[in-house]
């Protein structure tokens, strides 16, 4: 492989890299994909979205089939949990999902250089292996950094991914713990600390703001906190945690009021058996060679890129978690294609706008665009449509009426500019907001849209003819 040359040297084969691969492939490049992991797919597929939806799923099944079924005339014993085949599910849902990538790979004539990429120059990377020492060096007509991020360290707590854990911990328990503390009410935290709930532990979440889930339109919150209180889970918020002490038992903790002592409220201590450190992802940038290579990076820390994902270097180019935008796997994917689509001479784009956003929980949160708090703060004049499921005939007949749709459209234009689900189905119902929106849809052209009966989408379609005019079923 030494000297070999490239059109497209990817490092990271996460879904923003491996993407980036397979379309730069199509597009009739010749790519290699530098992977220091064992397998490919990356956060997402190995220790992110695919485990935590496979236990998502498990366990909304393990609580459905205990508390749901009789209104349906089902009637079964309570279920008891066989964890061990669930986490085994859980593995091979990663490994076919991993394994399906290196399928991809060979079908797209994909080399993949395993190790760690370092770029020397642009055009050259070096691939180094578990020993520290180089196995490769390859050359590279344009260099694609995929590199994602790591979980954020909290100060004063440790993560030793046994006791103290972060997500990647928290997917791999090796029982439900009674008492778990997840320090961070964001969408991971609420997300595996839903997992443990329903599982059967006592779920704590401390949160430094006086809320959850910081971003989302501010109405939705407030059902989503209250739905979350109602299943069982409990909120410290306003709250920091400064110590984590690990004993035989479990681990101290000690949290504090987020203002500090002397804003109000004492320090107090918190038992947990396990404690989740969900405070946030930050970008991962270290063996990269990029102090070398003369790559600039942010103010905050990510990879510093221009409107074509082109870094401060000529020739090398960045994409997905370690630059800003959201971090999200569809983002990252839609970053990889359009970068490597201009490098092929087309005109590639990401609206970062409208990037959708989900929360599996159950209910699930979605949204895409502006939210109110948003449009305010911008001087936008709106109008709100609101539908609530209770209304929506599917959602009865599925016995999933918690909940509402939201649409936010310009009061003059009537242009959408944000959709808010709080339902069932509400991650899978957005595609359509997002479709609309990206072709810039009036309230009234989701509303005049003809909407197969009965779906739960009816309640969007609803929803946008309450913020056009009026709708038809309230
Ligand atoms: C628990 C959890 C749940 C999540 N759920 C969702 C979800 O439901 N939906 C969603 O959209 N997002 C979710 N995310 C976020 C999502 O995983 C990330 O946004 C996404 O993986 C980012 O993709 P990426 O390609 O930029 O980076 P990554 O997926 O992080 O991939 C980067 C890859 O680069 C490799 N790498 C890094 N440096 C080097 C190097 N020098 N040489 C070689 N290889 C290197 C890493 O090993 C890794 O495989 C979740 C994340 C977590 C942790």
């Amino acid at each position: 492989m030494a000297n070999e040359t490239f059109d497209l040297v990817v490092i990271g084969a996460g879904p923003g890299g491996y993407v980036a691969a397979i379309r730069a492939a199509q597009l009739g490049m010749k790519v290699a994909v530098v992977e220091k992991n064992a397998t490919l797919g990356g956060t997402c597929l190995n220790v992110g979205c695919i485990p935590s939806k496979a236990l998502l799923q498990s366990s909304h099944l393990f609580e459905e089939t205990g508390h749901d079924l009789a209104a349906h005339g089902i009637v079964v014993g309570a279920p008891t949990l066989d964890f061990a085949q669930m986490m085994k599910r859980k593995g091979e849902v990663v490994g076919a999902t991993t394994k399906g990538i290196e399928f991809l790979f060979k079908k797209n004539k994909i080399t993949w250089l395993q190790g760690t990429g370092r770029i020397e120059a642009a055009g050259k990377v070096s691939v180094i292996g578990p020993d520290g020492a180089v196995k490769d060096t390859v050359a590279a007509k344009n260099i694609l950094i995929a590199a994602g991020s790591e979980v954020t360290p909290l100060p004063g707590v440790a993560i030793d991914e046994k006791k103290i854990v972060s997500s990647t911990g928290a997917l791999e328990l090796s029982e439900v713990p009674k008492h778990l503390v997840v320090v961070g009410a964001g969408i991971i935290g609420l997300e595996l600390g839903s997992v443990w709930r329903r599982l059967g532990a006592e779920v704590t979440v401390v949160e430094f703001l006086d809320r959850i889930c910081a971003g989302i339109d501010d109405e939705i919150t407030k059902f989503f906190q209250r739905a979350l209180t109602k299943q069982g889970l409990k909120f410290k918020l306003g709250a920091k945690v400064t110590k984590a002490e690990t004993t035989g038992a479990g681990v101290t903790l000690t949290v504090e009021p987020a203002a500090g002592k002397n804003g109000g409220g004492a320090a107090e201590t918190l038992q947990a058996d396990i404690v989740l450190v969900a405070i946030g992802r930050r970008p991962y940038v270290a063996g990269l060679g990029l102090d070398k290579a003369g790559v600039k990076l942010t103010e905050r820390g990510r990879i510093a890129v221009d409107a074509h994902f082109q870094t401060s270097v000529p020739g090398i180019y960045a994409i997905g978690d370690v630059i800003d935008g959201p971090m999200l796997a569809h983002k990252a994917s839609e970053d990889g294609i359009a970068c490597v689509e201009t490098l092929a001479g087309q005109k590639g784009h990401v609206n970062w706008d409208l990037v959708p956003s989900v929360v599996y929980t159950q209910p699930e949160v979605a949204w895409v665009g502006k939210t109110e708090e948003q449009l305010k703060a911008a001087g936008v004049a709106y109008k709100v449509g609101k539908y609530p499921f209770t209304a929506d005939p599917r959602s009865r007949a599925n016995a999933a009426t918690e909940g509402f749709v939201k649409v936010l459209s310009d009061k003059t234009t009537d242009r959408v500019l944000g959709v808010h689900i709080f339902g069932a189905e509400a991650g899978t119902m957005i595609g359509e907001a997002a479709l609309a929106m990206e072709f810039a849809a009036s309230a009234e052209d989701i509303g005049r849209v003809c909407h197969a009966h009965p779906t739960v989408n009816e309640a969007l379609k609803e929803a946008a003819l309450a913020s056009w005019e009026k709708p038809i079923h309230l």
